[in-house]
Order: C-alpha cells, then structure tokens, then sequence
C-alpha cells in the first residue's frame, strides 16, 4: 500500500473506513490514521518533518507538495481526533487560542456571538479585545438557562460558542437542548441568517462527551489539556462533519498558515493513545477526592457535578459518560490561609493549566482569573478562597494526604 493512499480520510478505501466505524472509541484512539508506514513498516507514524514534497514530474505528487498546505503527521492526527469526536474532518492549530481565533475569522464584522459569561479567560480577551475592535459583536450570558441564550439572539447573531464543564466553577449548559432550540430557530431564519453552535470541548474530551453527536456543529479543544494528557505542549483543534465547514476551515488554514508542527502533532497522537484510560483514573482519583473534601470541616463548598449534591448532577449524568479530574472548592479560612494552602502542598503542583497525569492546585482569582476585575469576578461565584484542583492520575491516597497536610499547616 502506498502511503498516498491515507492522505486522507476521504481517500481511505471504502472497507477500511467500514472497518475503523466498528472500533470503539479505545480501539480508535491508538490506530485510526495511524497504518503501518509503507517504506519501512514503522510501526509507529513517523514526524514528517519536512517543507516540501519531490515531485516525479509536474502535477505528479504523493498528494502532498508543501507542509503548510498539507503534512502527513498533522493529517493523521486530524483523522484520529475526528474519528474520536464523531466527525469527519479534523484540523490541528498550534495552540487551542488560536483554533478559537480560526473560528471568530469565519465571521464578519457586524456579526454577533453569544457566549457563555464564564468563558475560558483566554477566549474572553480574544472576543474582547481583539475581535470587538475590528467589528464583532459580543454577548455574554449564563449558559445555563437556555431562555439567556435565545433572549441574547439578534438578526446578526452567527454563532453560539459554548464551554461545559466551565471554569473554574465547574458549571454544565445542556448541549443537546441547545442545539436543538437553535436549530429550531434557524429554520425561521434566511440561509444567510443561520446560525451555528461551536463548543469549546476541552475540559470533557471526546471520551467524555460529543458535542457533534447533541447538534453542535464546530466542536474545539485545547489539546495542550486532557488530549496530549502530559503537559508537554500546547496545541489546539477543530472538528466539523460539514463538509462545507470543512472545506472552509481548510481553505482558511492553508491561507492563514494558522496550523501545528509535525513534532507537536506527533506528541499530540502518543497521548490520545491513553486517553480512555487516563480519564477513567482521573475520574476515580475525582469521586474520592471531591468525596474527602465534601466532608472536611475547614471547606464551605465543593463545586463538583460528580457530586449527588451538586445542582446539575442529573444533567451531568446524561451528557457526561463519566467525569474528567476537575474541582473546585471554598476554604473557611482568612485569604492569608489559603495562600498558605495553595503553596504548601507536595503533590498538587501551584501552577496554570490542565488535564495533565500531574495534579495541579490553583487559586483562581490571583492566577487564571487576576484579569477579570474583582467585582465581575465575585459576580461569577469566584471568591477570593476558592481553589482549584486538576486530579492526576497518581495514587489517590497519596493526594488525599497531600491536601490533608496542607489543610493542617494553615
Ligand atoms: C486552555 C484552554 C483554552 C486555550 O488553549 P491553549 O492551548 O492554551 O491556547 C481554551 N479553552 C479552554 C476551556 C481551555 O482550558
């Protein structure tokens, strides 16, 4: 078989492309784009880790002739990430921002956006102080209710960009109903008029849920979180099954040269492997740790849908197969204290980001959130003494007496 033959999934024949629909996701995840490599049997996909492409003559070409055009290495990882979100095409970007800003490009100044009000800060500033001044229009509403998203929809609005799990208060908006209202609502609507439904995936991964599959119609992800799993790069992605998205999205990608290296891709693919079963150990470590702190007398509140207590349990519980390693939680305790709290643990590491097999403690308002005035942030739920937990992979009784210790020192 040629390599030539897996440029893409569309050119895969017909019975292997049977065949990987019969995997499940796990199966999925170590091989879909993945073939052996034809030259040498490389068991493992290589890092094209080339510019160009020798051509045999002119217009003979393997079905590459450029790597910002095309590159085996990011076309494989696009196939994987695809197949795992339900979707048919799959487009790798160099940070999760930057799939974000290819999305908010799609659109025209004068269009409206409706997002939710906790948006990942990141994206926030991008709506806000990038896009704003070069024409868009923005609202942001708790997600939460779908009545503020259809109360926020003008003539102009093209897009609804949604996040669930979202930080750091761990809030969920129903996916499926959503969509479905927005979809109901667009049939009212001229085809210019339509809008569409991007979801923002990171903190779930495809193991978790699959916004395709509830109606979104772009999904996204930081892949530099839950996806790569190791805190190693940053990198992002879209996935559509519309094939004019995605023809869309590729034609934007090759003109912006908005796209991944090789080698970040290639990191990116190794961590999908073991996506399933990381996920599985950070919901577990999850169950026990939101459990211990739940009943721990220094700790008002834990913000947590795993938990039976927690406001959208059962919405957690039909769109979510199991949870991700993601909590927060309130200290009783003077802002001295739980500055203390943060820096003193062994284990939980006081640092930004995500979804890595290390586990992180955070302190929202001075780190991940400092930029968000005071007031709004107090608006959002997010008071001076909540922290925030990524749950590793590592034992979970270790990670109990970490916090435990650190619990004592302050
Ligand atoms: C981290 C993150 C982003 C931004 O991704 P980068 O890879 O840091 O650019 C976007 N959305 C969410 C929910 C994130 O956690």
């Amino acid at each position: 078989m040629e390599r030539h033959q897996y440029t893409t999934r569309q050119e895969l024949n017909a019975s292997q492309k049977e065949l990987e629909k019969t995997w499940a996701f796990e199966t999925r995840a170590i091989l879909v784009g993945q073939a052996p490599d034809p030259a040498t049997g490389s068991t493992i996909f290589p890092i094209y880790q080339t510019a160009t492409y020798t051509q045999a003559g002119i217009g003979d070409n393997k079905g590459y002739v450029y790597s910002r055009s095309g590159n085996p290495t990011r076309t494989a990882c696009g196939e994987v990430l695809a197949s795992l979100e339900n979707g048919t095409n799959g487009f790798i970007y160099p940070t999760g921002i930057a799939a974000i800003h290819s999305v908010m490009q799609m659109l025209k100044p004068g269009d409206h956006v409706i997002s939710s009000s906790d948006l990942y800060g990141g994206a926030h500033r991008l709506f806000d102080q990038i896009m704003t001044p070069i024409g868009l229009q923005n609202s942001f509403v708790d997600a939460r209710e779908i009545k503020n998203i259809t109360n926020a929809i003008k003539d102009n609005t093209k897009l609804i960009w949604l996040e669930s799990p979202t930080n750091p208060l761990m809030r969920l908006c129903d996916i499926q109903a959503i969509s479905n209202t927005i979809k109901e609502l667009n049939k009212a609507r001229s085809t210019e008029a339509q809008m569409l439904i991007g979801f923002d995936n990171t903190f779930a991964s495809p193991y978790l849920q699959k916004p395709l599959d509830l109606g979104a119609d772009i999904v996204m992800h930081s892949c530099t979180k839950y996806l790569s799993g190791h805190s190693d790069i940053v990198i992002g992605a879209i996935v559509v099954k519309d094939s004019k998205l995605a023809e869309r999205f590729a034609y934007h990608q090759n003109a912006t040269g908005n796209l991944a290296a090789p080698f970040d891709c290639w990191l990116l693919m190794r961590g999908i492997k073991t996506l399933a079963v990381r996920m599985k150990q950070h919901h577990q470590n999850c169950v026990e740790i939101a459990t211990w702190l739940s009943k721990h007398p220094k700790v008002k509140a834990v913000f947590c849908p795993l938990l039976e207590s927690h406001a959208q349990h059962e919405l957690y519980k039909r769109q979510m197969k199991m949870y991700n390693g993601m909590l927060s939680f309130e200290l009783d305790a003077s802002f001295e204290q739980v500055k203390k709290l943060v820096s003193s643990t062994k284990i939980f590491q006081l640092a930004e980001s995500l979804g890595g097999v290390e586990s992180l403690i955070g302190h929202p308002a001075s780190m991940t959130h400092a930029a968000v005035p005071r007031e709004r942030r107090l608006e959002l739920g997010i008071n001076d003494n909540l922290i925030r937990l990524s749950i590793g992979i590592e034992d979970v009784q270790d990670l109990i007496n970490d916090l435990d210790e650190a619990f004592k020192s302050t």
